[in-house]
């Protein structure tokens, strides 16, 4: 886990669910054992965030509380980092899926469906998000804009037989 302001690591953690030695036959206690991993593969990634955000050592001793996520939209992930916290941690997107989200939402439209058409909307919402950090009324606004002008565009050429 990376600080969002200083960019310093904050914690790591590891999960296996795998020994070669225990796979042979060994009992744990006879050889270094990392094996510290028994449930579903499909958790892992929501258990070990949880353990950074909720129960990480470096935090409690510094007494610092996580108050918001830059993640991934893995519900999961963000659900447990929420069922284990004992206060209100909001979840951010980073640029990149941020983006990857609007193209999934745009893509449900039928009428967008051009490839060119949703390229042109995935870029000027990056350049909305880049343009107005930390101001989601503006990113709003602009998005839109944009929206609203690719569809006048789009209807206009289809008024007027043009082929985009
Ligand atoms: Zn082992």
């Amino acid at each position: 886990m990376i600080g969002y302001y200083l960019h310093k690591v904050m914690g790591y953690f590891t999960r296996l669910k795998e020994c070669a030695k225990c796979e042979a036959g060994h009992d744990p206690a006879d050889h270094d054992c990392r094996r510290n991993y028994f449930g579903s593969a499909k958790f892992m990634e929501a258990d070990m965030s949880s353990e950074l955000v909720n129960r990480n050592p470096s935090l409690d001793r510094d007494n610092v509380q996580i108050s918001t996520t830059f993640a991934d939209d893995d519900a999961s992930t963000i659900s447990t980092i929420r069922k284990d916290a004992l206060h209100e941690i909001e979840k951010w997107s980073d640029l990149n899926h941020a983006t990857g989200c609007f193209v999934k939402a745009i893509d449900k439209v039928p009428s967008l469906r051009d490839q060119g058409t949703i390229d042109d909307l995935e870029y000027m919402f990056s350049i909305a998000i880049r343009t107005h950090k930390d101001d989601v009324e503006g990113v709003r606004k602009v998005s839109w804009l944009s929206f609203l002008t690719v569809l006048v565009t789009t209807a206009l050429a289809v008024r007027s037989g043009v082929v985009l």
